[in-house]
């Protein structure tokens, strides 16, 4: 597992709509090894490699993992020079205060979100509303940088917290981003037409995956995002999952059920190959766009499970990443078994 990637892609900013430089490094990585990489005008990017056998049309299986994570634009700049803001995507209001984030102006500005100390323990978490962005400037010249509508990301990079474990920002769903890509480098040749589909805006309500869905029209879809996992402060009975226990698949989600015969596969798969696998019952994902479009595409979604998504400090087991990897590995290797239902 190439961790240097791994790093590079949690650390390139890219907020929903704002995915521009990690779709770059996304792409990049699609060229070394793809027959056709396009960027389509939502800002998805497709990588396709083409199925080794030749003949009738060959199965198309559409991997997909939304690339765009949390954060805030600006939107304004006070009288004292503190940058407010407007949230993009599930912001939890109480992750918020002291966290250190960077705002994308005309340059790259380090600030922080003021910690409020006139709250009392048993106060009404504040609104991010309310909350300031502390850059160290004057006014004069956050205003020169700063215009409304510019992207603000966290600044927390990728940490290794031990043997197993990472730590980052935005492993929901860097992480997928990442196996997605692993997953593409291992396959030489399989035998289906293989979609590469990093989506944008998946955190605003899926906006970015019916485009890309549309125009590749696929047959079997995964998407890969984070599984729900045990975590602190998570009732034991609300969730499936166990950090380093494999990949979740899911079988629902708020958006989705996951097509039964594929969940199935997918089982088998996993104790065929002896890959380690939990079922998920997860939050909503890409996977819902993919079965909607057109005539309908046979889908659900997988992925490691993903501790606290939509803080700064999601931990994910490395063993994990690797059974996911594996996972969409050997589906890509035996789809075809599957063609009695298309
Ligand atoms: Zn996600």
């Amino acid at each position: 597992m190439d961790l240097e990637l791994l790093a590079r892609i949690v650390n390139t900013p890219g907020i929903s709509g704002f995915e521009g430089a990690v779709q770059e490094l996304v792409a990049q990585e699609m060229r070394g090894v793809c027959d056709e990489v396009r960027r389509d005008r939502l800002g998805n990017v497709i990588g396709l490699k083409r199925a080794c056998r030749a003949g009738d049309r060959p199965i198309r299986v559409a991997l997909a993992a939304h690339v765009d994570e949390i954060g805030a634009i600006v939107k304004g700049v006070d009288a004292d020079g503190y940058i407010r803001f407007q949230r993009v995507g599930g912001l939890y209001p109480q992750t918020l205060q002291s966290q250190m984030v960077i705002v994308h102006g005309r340059q790259p500005l380090k600030g922080v979100i003021a910690p409020d100390f006139n709250l009392r323990e048993g106060d009404k978490i504040p609104s991010p509303d309310d909350l300031l962005i502390d850059v160290g400037l004057p006014k004069e010249r956050v205003e020169e940088l700063v215009q409304l509508g510019d992207p603000i990301t966290f600044a927390q990079e990728l940490v290794q917290l031990n043997e197993k474990v990472v730590m980052g920002r935005n492993f929901d769903d860097r992480i997928g981003t990442f196996c997605m890509l692993e997953a593409m480098k291992r396959v030489a040749e399989a035998p289906v037409d293989a979609y590469f589909v990093s989506t944008v805006q998946e955190e605003v309500g899926v906006r970015g995956m019916p485009t890309a869905a549309f125009a590749i029209e696929p047959d079997l879809g995964l998407a890969i995002d984070g599984s729900l996992v045990r975590a602190a402060h998570v009732k034991p009975h609300s969730v499936t999952c166990d950090m380093g226990k494999g990949v979740g698949i899911y079988v629902m989600d708020n958006l989705t059920i996951g097509d039964p015969r594929l969940v199935r596969f997918l089982c088998e798969l996993c104790e065929r190959e002896g890959i380690p696998f939990q079922r998920n019952i997860g939050g909503g994902t890409d996977a819902s766009a993919m079965q909607r479009s057109r005539i309908g595409t046979i889908a659900t979604t997988i992925g490691a499970p993903v501790r606290y998504m939509h803080s700064t400090v999601q931990l994910c087991h490395l063993d994990d990443m690797e059974a996911t990897i594996r996972l969409l590995a050997a589906f890509l290797g035996h789809a075809p078994e599957l063609a009695s239902l298309l």
